[in-house]
């Protein structure tokens, strides 16, 4: 059951390939993690997937529709990147409804798909506060739940456990695998960490030298002729 799909698609600099020709499917539900050394283009095919950089050839289907033509804003993405980039201006809960805000959605519903997404990511008491507020794990957290809230098709994630120090990102990491079991949603995730791969992935794209090298499930990455 396929949610994502990509065929050809490829990105380059002048005279640089950042992204070979990559076909690559992406199961409804799965956890995969675009794994690999810095310049290896796990960015660039995130971003391209995201729709804020503009392929220089091949296509992408979401749930079988084109969106390769579509502009970011219109698709069906939750994005968390390593540096939070919540709004400062804006109180944690505030950040949370702002997609829906950009979705029209009535103010009831809103306030309890916010209530939902902040028991989510297990910060129920925090909706008033501002992220300057807040520490590094708990501002991660608010990026997770904004990333979620609209019910996204697809969850993309770069680096999103980065910024944090050794101990916040184990406990990161244990949260963000719960949160794919009870949130059921497919999510494409970056990192050059393998042991966070391992840990979160159900199947790991291995990326090398601008292509992919390899897909398989953690248990048979190594184990593979
Ligand atoms: P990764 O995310 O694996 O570290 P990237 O996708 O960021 O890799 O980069 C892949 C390659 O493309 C690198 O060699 C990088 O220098 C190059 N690249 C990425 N973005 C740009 C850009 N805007 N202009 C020129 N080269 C770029
Ligand atoms: P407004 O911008 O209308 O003054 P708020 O500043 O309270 O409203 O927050 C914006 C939206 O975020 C509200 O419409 C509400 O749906 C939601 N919201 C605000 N605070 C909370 C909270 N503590 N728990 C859940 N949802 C909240």
């Amino acid at each position: 059951d396929t949610k994502l799909s990509i065929s050809g698609i490829a990105k380059r600099y002048g005279p640089t390939a950042a992204l070979e020709p990559t076909t690559l499917d992406v199961r409804r539900g799965e956890f995969l993690t675009l794994l690999g050394p810095s310049g290896s283009g796990k960015t660039t095919l995130l971003m391209m997937i995201a729709g804020l950089v503009e392929p220089s050839a091949g296509r992408i289907l979401l749930e079988g529709e084109d969106i390769t033509e579509r502009p970011a804003y219109r698709r069906d993405i939750g994005l968390v990147f390593q540096n939070y980039a919540l709004f400062p201006h804006l109180t944690v809960a505030e950040n949370i409804a702002f997609p829906l805000e950009m979705r029209h959605m009535p103010r009831p519903e809103m306030t309890r798909a916010v209530t939902e997404a902040l028991e989510l990511v297990r910060l129920p008491h925090l909706g008033q506060r501002y992220p300057r507020e807040l520490s590094g794990g708990q501002q991660q957290r608010v990026a997770f739940a904004r990333a979620i809230v609209f019910k996204p098709a697809l969850v993309l994630m770069d680096e999103p456990l980065g910024a944090l120090d050794k101990k916040l990102r184990e406990e990161l990491k244990l949260e963000l695998r719960k949160l794919h079991r009870e949130l059921g949603a497919t999510i494409v995730y970056v990192t050059h960490d393998q042991d966070e791969a391992m840990l979160l992935s159900d199947r790991i794209c291995l990326m090398a030298n601008a292509r992919v090298a390899q897909v398989d499930a953690p248990t048979d990455l190594y184990n593979r002729p």
